[in-house]
């Protein structure tokens, strides 16, 4: 683990970053892919994650979580939110 730079204030478990959606933070392109890909489906499903021929991982799956996390790393690091990305929707 990483020394406690940067207190987080108490009861701070929630800002437990996952060393994995640190790295992506910096990844804007991949956590945004994963988020748009890791929805629900009608089954509380992983849209992404089903495969077929399986019973299918129960959303959130931990991609979409450590993905979640990510942006929300990425966002408390500075960026604005209002990043000129590809907005291709
Ligand atoms: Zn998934």
């Amino acid at each position: 683990m990483h020394p406690d730079e940067g207190a987080v204030g108490e009861d701070g478990a929630d800002r437990t970053a996952n060393p994995i959606a640190v790295t992506m933070s910096g990844m804007p392109e991949v956590w945004q892919g994963l988020l748009e890909a890791h929805i629900p489906d009608d089954h509380g499903r992983c849209s992404a994650c089903n495969n077929a021929g399986t019973a299918g991982v129960p959303w959130p799956c931990t991609l979409q979580v450590i993905a979640e996390s990510a942006r929300g790393i990425f966002y408390a690091s500075g960026h604005s939110g209002q990043a000129s990305c590809h907005l291709a929707s």
